[in-house]
């Protein structure tokens, strides 16, 4: 049997994939079974960060996997220590839970809060409010913090406590905070499965001032967002934001296994002795490649970002049959005439890959893509829009 027949075979049909093989690549350009190349402007949904084999990251994960590759949390290890002073240095943040992916990280946001505030303001204290339209997650409990209800139906009862509100919507944050039982806010900068929907700035403001007063915690779900994507290292950079909690994950590791749950001063110590694990969470290989990563995250690779991203805005802006281009940095929704699926077939026929969000394309390349290549995939796409 083929990859493909036995993948139907055998893979609980979860996925919609694509009838491509990918099995090779280098930087941004990636290659099928049939040997057909492709532009990826995708990153394996903005995990690597610096593209497919890219020999920095190799180096990093072959002299860590030759030292150990695991030991568990019963033990000290240098890559997670690092790691963890690295991203609270870059920060501002003072301590980090590692899981092994966002929905985790997630969850992790998510206890920590409801600890917090069981402990600062009483046991009733316990509601989460989150955005409509945002995505969290595929957990039971980070499926409740999802704010779109075609997720939810057919997994009743989920973890109660979760209130969606429009973005937007200080009012009704307001009115729901009245009654003295809402413990954080959880948000996204950059909805981004939702369809690459920046939050407007004022609304963030806002809601931080009003929060900070209210002795209400403020976490920012950067799973998507972080690491550079959106030419910040955190896309709350982008906003003035000072959140309390911080969720990463997608490309902190540059294509392994990694989540992080950033503590701001408030809920450091909120956390002890057993209240939380993970077997895996804070493995040295996953760190070392994020210790790579982050090293290579400077001030003026993340510049980079930012112009290539004006770059690429800039070719797709205005394109006949492009109605309109969302996002920060390197993580960008275009909305066509065309169906997206359509959009979308065409661009794979002619050798880039793209991504969907609701009914956007969705485009998130390395963010070390090439610009001869970032110039290339645009030319694909807006013919493909046409
Ligand atoms: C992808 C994503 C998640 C879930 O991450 P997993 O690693 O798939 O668990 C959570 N939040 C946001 C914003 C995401 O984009």
């Amino acid at each position: 049997m083929t990859t493909i027949e036995l993948d139907q075979a055998y893979i609980a049909h979860t996925y919609k994939r694509f009838p491509v093989e990918i099995v090779s690549g280098k930087g941004s350009l990636v290659r099928d079974a049939a040997g057909k190349e492709y532009i990826d402007m995708g990153s394996g949904i903005a995990v690597t960060s610096f593209g497919v084999a890219d020999e920095v990251w190799i180096s990093a994960v072959e002299k860590q996997i030759r030292q150990v590759q695991h030991m568990s949390n019963l033990y000290y290890t240098a890559p997670c220590a690092r790691l963890a002073e690295a991203l609270c240095t870059r920060t501002g943040f003072s301590r980090v839970f590692f899981g092994n992916s966002g929905a985790e990280a997630n969850e992790c946001a998510i206890k920590v809060a409801r600890k917090w505030a069981a402990e600062a303001k009483g046991p009733d204290c316990n509601i989460i409010v989150t955005l409509e339209n945002s995505f969290h997650g595929r957990t039971l409990t980070t499926l409740a913090a999802t704010g779109q209800a075609h997720y939810h139906e057919l997994y009743q009862p989920l973890t109660p406590g979760f209130v969606h509100i429009a973005a937007g919507d200080m009012a009704a944050l307001k009115a729901l905070c009245a009654g003295g039982k809402v413990a954080a806010v959880l948000i996204e900068c950059v909805q981004g499965e939702g369809g690459v929907i920046p939050l407007d700035p004022a609304f963030a403001s806002a809601l931080a001032a009003y929060l900070k007063e209210q002795d209400i915690l403020l976490m920012v779900d950067e799973v998507q967002t972080g690491n550079g994507r959106t030419g910040k290292l955190y896309a709350y950079m982008n906003y003035g934001l000072h959140p309390d909690v911080v969720t990463t994950a997608k490309g902190l590791a540059g294509g392994l296994p990694l989540g992080a749950c950033l503590l701001g001063e408030k809920v450091k110590d909120v956390l002890s002795y057993g209240d939380h694990g993970s077997t895996f969470g804070g493995n040295p290989v996953a760190c070392a490649a994020a210790l790579s990563v982050l090293d290579r995250l400077t001030d003026s690779f993340l510049s980079e970002v930012e112009s290539k991203s004006a770059l690429l805005r800039g070719l797709l802006e205005g394109a006949p049959g492009v109605q309109s281009v969302s996002g920060l940095g390197l993580m960008l929704g275009l909305k066509a005439d065309k169906p997206t699926g359509e959009v979308v077939q065409a661009c794979m026929a002619n050798g880039v890959l793209c991504l969907t969000a609701k009914d956007k394309v969705r485009l998130l390349p390395a963010l070390n893509i090439p610009e001869e290549l970032l110039r290339k995939a645009a030319g694909i796409i807006i013919a493909a829009c046409k």
